[in-house]
């Protein structure tokens, strides 16, 4: 049986087991999905098993997705842009790294399907709010989006450096895009009137209670919602919606990187993609009702 597993730190929550083990499960494939719950000082413990094969591949999460670049050979393109990745995967002892979420980001913001935006990014303008490690990968997939990135990105966090960080590490790489950092929540109405597409990349929304993160009369008809919090429509996605304009929650960008990363540890997979999702699908909305996230 093969072994594979998202590894990270307190991570004992993490939904990924439940997809992967039911794409298996649908394929009939002999192997398993764990998690791999561990401190740093065994990263190298684990990236020797998965370098002996011992561990065929490996999702990688917090706090671990910029530390597991020291352990591949060779990162894909986007994990050489973000400088972050969330899939290793062992071919005949080499060990690549790819980024997934970009894929699952890029796929429910442009795709069609049920659950998705359908907004194109080429030459629109972008409110981000956040400036973690998902705000990262949301900035990067608009500036890569093919064939025509975005032509303006806000970015804000409650920690203004971080977001100052942010945009610094992106004007370094892309030039033609300008990057403005928001600090002030005054000026939150202006740049939302202004803005073709809002994500949150923030997990305000998680808990029932959470604050807003603007004052939702700001929304207007022309604005696409994204919000990554994926275990239920939160209250920014419902309010977008009562006031007439487009939202969704994060539940197909998990998914799809989901799909991805399977993808990346079998190949031949990509053939049963909508199956995969399917399945996936099912798996996922079982377990969030199971754990009441
Ligand atoms: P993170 O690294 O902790 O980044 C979140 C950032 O948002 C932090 O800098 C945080 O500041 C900031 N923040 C919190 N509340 C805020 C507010 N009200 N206004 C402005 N900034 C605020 O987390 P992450 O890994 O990027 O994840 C962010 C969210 O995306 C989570 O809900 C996660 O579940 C979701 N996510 C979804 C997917 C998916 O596939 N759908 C994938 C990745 C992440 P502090 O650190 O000071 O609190």
């Amino acid at each position: 049986m093969k072994t594979y597993g998202i590894v990270g730190k307190n991570i004992s929550y993490s939904l990924s087991p439940c997809m992967h083990n039911a794409a298996f499960k649908m394929l009939g494939m002999d192997a398993e999905y764990k998690i791999f719950d561990i401190p740093e000082n065994k990263l190298d413990d684990f990236f020797s098993r998965l370098r002996k094969g011992e561990i065929s591949g490996c999702n990688v999460t917090i706090p671990y997705k910029e530390k597991a670049l020291d352990y591949i050979d060779k990162p894909d393109n986007m994990v050489k842009a973000v400088g972050a990745l969330n899939t290793v995967v062992n071919k005949n002892g080499v060990l690549e790294g790819h980024n997934t979420d970009f894929e699952g980001f890029i796929n429910a913001l442009t795709g069609s399907a049920e659950g998705d935006l359908n907004f194109e990014p080429g030459g629109r303008s972008v409110f981000v709010f956040g400036a973690g490690g998902a705000a990262k990968t949301v900035v990067f997939s608009l500036l890569k989006w093919s064939p025509k990135a975005v032509k303006k990105i806000a970015i804000t966090d409650i920690d203004i450096n971080k977001a100052k960080r942010l945009a610094n590490f992106v004007e370094k790489q892309d030039h033609s895009t300008l990057i403005t950092v928001v600090g002030d929540r005054e000026q939150y109405n202006d740049f939302i009137s202004k803005s073709d597409l809002l994500v949150n990349a923030t997990p305000c929304g998680m808990k029932a209670d959470d604050p807003p993160l603007f004052d939702y009369r700001y929304i207007h008809e022309r604005l696409f919602v994204f919000d990554l919090v994926y275990a239920r429509n939160t209250p920014l996605v419902k309010e977008t919606r009562l006031r007439g304009a487009k939202a969704i929650n994060g539940l197909n960008m998990l998914l799809d990187q989901a799909a991805e990363a399977f993808e990346c540890y079998w190949v031949e997979s990509a053939e049963h993609h909508d199956k995969i999702l399917t399945a996936m699908k099912k798996a996922l909305i079982e377990n969030i009702k199971l754990i009441g996230l």
